[in-house]
């Protein structure tokens, strides 16, 4: 241990927490690499690592033989048979912003006296691996382990398409006698995905992140599987057990294959060599491609710093456009004889380094499991947590979708958990941390009355997953859902008229429902608070403030708007903007939509069966009729007699999105211009008419720039919906 003998000058306590930070890594590294079950996030123990280099850095007395900085991750399994390596497999070291990139661009440079050719690559979330060939027939497989000897995977290669069992033979060059090459094995994200949900089917935890998933999926002892399944089928008298033995056995081994073929592979680098020679890396990745090997297509050479930088924002904003996870980007010095040059340290090259993006996967605090009741009276628990930094938010909440989830998830109040947040999907609990239970967890109960407004609840069928609140006429939390969503862009598109403004409404008993809202005068808001201000000078009792007035003139525009909005803003299950245009279209008019049968309103295209009972089972019912009758009595617009029913505003433009927009999530902000009649497209180009750039916008902002295309900011964007583009132009500076 460091501290035997090394009084040194160490101050006491720090001493102790370089213990402690030993302990806590070395313990993490065996949860990771040994059981493929973290217990830190990446970002905690990162933090951990960092802590002790600093320590190291300030005090080299602590940096005793079995410090975690002078090794790299993982120790084999004794479930495996050793492999040692032909060449010592290395880390990387990591940096997290643009600063520390410098300082490692630094550092290169001093080495050797230029700026070199940089090699940029995808840093794949997976785990390394070491193959051999030897005449061109894979001779092993094996983990990376301890970087010297790793774990024998050599039998499980076989399933795994992606690892070629011979190579091929190059054109114009001989085949290697010897070849060592290391890569990634990585899970796609639709397999990582599936597997975690065929783990929780099987009352399993899931896989906090790919890497473990991909490294639990590479290091299954297939070969015992199989022993097992032929004992059973060697076995003399099998009977009708031992059948049903024998059929669970197949089919464990079929899954287990299954998923070892659904591994990919992308190899990275090259170890031991005999029969050819390459004097940069880049040149030997075409040689590996040559033999069959799979290589990366998005690998690149940069040859200035700001080539890199612009390789590493590039991806920063296409994280999520290739198939597998990235946790960053891996930038190497391409000439060979430079890397030699340069060299390595105990556990890292010094002529590579990882620049990490921000964390997906962090681990907070359950504090509760709460509900919520919806517009169309489904009851979904959410997740109440710890306020936590994840892909760029503060993220404190997650749905938790029904009872099942709560329980299949297996979380329990109190827990600590893994949430993963992926650039702008939706946060999502992704199972508990078992291993630091503490007893005090307890389980979620779904409550048996609505909390809103004290119905029983239970499932609106048998056999449904969603309970719902049966009061959908007066539950509160439905009505204060409902009204909102009649003000929602996509629907009525009522500016002033959000949550807060529904509940008082609600509250002051200035509507009852949905339906008296275009029946209110505007001096019925004058009746509530939330709306009125204290008079000034010269004023004779109280006035509406500004954005009540302002919500009103909206309320008046509302009624004016097509049909299909009408229709969407009635909260009719499963009717959005699609099959609402759809409806309006075909029918013109919300009385011929109410009398369809539906079988009628099943042939419109866009609608189908589902959506087609929704409508007739929504316009059976007395209470909604009323809310119809009361919209007409308001002047609210009914009939389509124009075919507006599909607006045509933002007709003929592209229009390309990038960066976070407050108040929309990427889908809602695209969904805006296309019910407008734009077309949103993924990348800019010379077709592009106009480019929305959020906060953080990345390369697409500059090439919008260098091809002339016009750029709005997130006011321009709003004036682009309100009032077309040549409005919006003039917003730009
Ligand atoms: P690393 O994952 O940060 O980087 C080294 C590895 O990157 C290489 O071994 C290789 O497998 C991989 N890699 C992916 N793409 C590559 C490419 N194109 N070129 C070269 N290599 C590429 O380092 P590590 O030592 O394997 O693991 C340390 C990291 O693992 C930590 O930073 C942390 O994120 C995670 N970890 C987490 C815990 C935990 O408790 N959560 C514990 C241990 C390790």
């Amino acid at each position: 241990m460091a501290g035997d003998g090394m009084a040194g000058g160490v101050p006491p306590a720090k001493w102790a927490r370089w213990i402690e930070l030993a302990e806590a890594i070395n313990q993490a590294r065996t949860q990771y690499y040994q059981h493929d079950k973290p217990t830190l996030s990446d970002d905690e123990y990162d933090a951990y690592f960092r802590e002790l280099l600093s320590l190291e850095q300030d005090l080299p007395q602590l940096q005793s033989g079995d410090s975690p900085s002078l090794s790299i991750g993982g120790r084999s399994s004794e479930m495996f048979n050793p492999v040692e390596h032909l060449q010592r497999m290395y880390s990387l070291d990591n940096v997290f912003s643009s600063e520390e990139l410098d300082g490692w661009f630094g550092r290169v440079e001093r080495g050797i006296n230029e700026v070199p050719e940089f090699l940029c690559e995808l840093k794949i979330d997976g785990l390394a691996v070491d193959a051999v060939y030897v005449d061109g027939k894979l001779q092993s497989l094996a983990t990376r382990g301890d970087g010297r000897v790793g774990e024998d995977v050599t039998h499980n290669a076989a399933f795994i398409a992606a690892v070629p069992a011979a190579l091929t033979k190059p054109k114009g060059a001989a085949m290697p006698a010897l070849l060592e090459v290391r890569g990634e094995i990585f899970l796609p994200v639709a397999t990582f995905q599936q597997i975690n949900e065929e783990q929780l089917a099987l009352g399993l935890s899931p896989f906090a992140n790919p890497r473990n998933a991909a490294a639990g999926t590479l290091r299954q002892r297939i070969d015992r599987r199989e022993d097992e399944l032929r004992l059973a089928e060697q076995s003399p008298t099998p009977g009708e057990r031992g059948a049903s033995k024998i059929a669970r056995l197949r089919a464990e081994l079929e899954s287990s294959i299954g998923r070892l073929n659904g591994l990919g592979l992308t190899v990275h680098g090259i170890g031991a060599v005999d029969g050819f020679t390459i004097t940069r890396q880049s040149q030997g990745y075409e040689f590996l491609s040559a033999l069959g090997l799979p290589v990366s297509k998005l690998a690149r050479v940069e040859k200035s710093i700001e080539g890199v930088r612009a390789f590493i924002d590039y991806f920063g904003e296409h994280r999520h456009d290739v198939k597998h996870e990235i946790d960053g980007v891996v930038i190497k010095v391409d000439d060979l004889a430079l890397q030699v040059k340069l060299g390595e340290t105990a556990r890292a090259p010094r002529w590579a380094i990882a620049y990490k993006y921000p964390p997906e996967v962090v681990r907070t605090r359950l504090l509760d499991i709460q509900v919520n009741v919806g517009r169309t009276g489904r009851v979904t628990p959410f997740a109440v947590m710890e306020p936590v930094k994840v892909a760029g938010s503060t993220v404190s909440m997650a749905t938790l979708h029904n009872a099942f989830e709560v329980e299949r998830k297996g979380v329990l109040i109190g827990d600590m958990v893994f949430l993963r947040k992926a650039g702008d999907v939706i946060p999502e609990v992704l199972g508990p941390v078992v291993e630091v239970r503490t007893g005090s967890e307890r389980p979620f109960v779904m409550p048996t009355k609505c909390p809103a407004c004290g119905s029983k609840l239970g499932p609106a069928k048998d056999g449904d997953k969603d309970f719902r609140c049966p009061n959908a006429r007066t539950c509160p939390a439905q009505l204060r859902e409902r009204l909102s969503h009649v003000a929602a862009r996509g629907a009525l598109d009522i500016e002033g008229l959000g949550e807060k403004a529904a509940y008082a409404l609600l509250e002051c008993g200035l509507v009852g429902d949905e339906g008296d809202l275009f029946l209110l005068a505007e001096s019925d808001l004058l009746g509530c608070e939330f709306f009125r201000r204290e008079p000034a000078k010269g004023e004779d009792g109280p006035q509406l403030t500004e954005n009540a007035k302002n919500m009103w003139t909206q309320v008046q525009l509302a009624k004016t708007r097509p049909l299909w909005r009408v229709l969407v803003a009635l909260s009719i299950r499963h009717v959005g903007p699609t099959a609402a245009q759809s409806l309006a279209r075909i029918f013109k008019n919300i009385d011929a939509i109410a009398a369809a049968s539906v079988v009628e309103l099943a042939e419109v295209e866009g609608v189908g069966e589902t959506i087609a009972l929704a409508v007739h089972e929504w316009f059976g019912e007395p209470w909604h009729q009323e809310v119809v009758a009361k919209w007409r009595a308001g002047g609210v617009q009914l009939i389509d007699e124009a075919g507006t029913s599909a607006s045509t505003e933002l007709a003929g433009l592209v229009v390309v999105i990038t960066g976070s927009l407050a108040g929309y999530t990427r889908d809602s902000a695209a969904a805006a211009v296309t019910i407008r009649g734009g077309k949103v497209s993924g990348s800019v180009s010379a077709k592009t008419s106009v480019l929305v750039a959020g906060e953080n916008a990345g390369t697409k902002f500059d090439k919008a720039l260098a091809l002339g295309v016009p750029v709005l900011g997130p006011a321009g964007f709003e004036v682009l919906l309100a009032d077309g583009l040549a409005a919006a132009l003039t917003t730009i500076k």
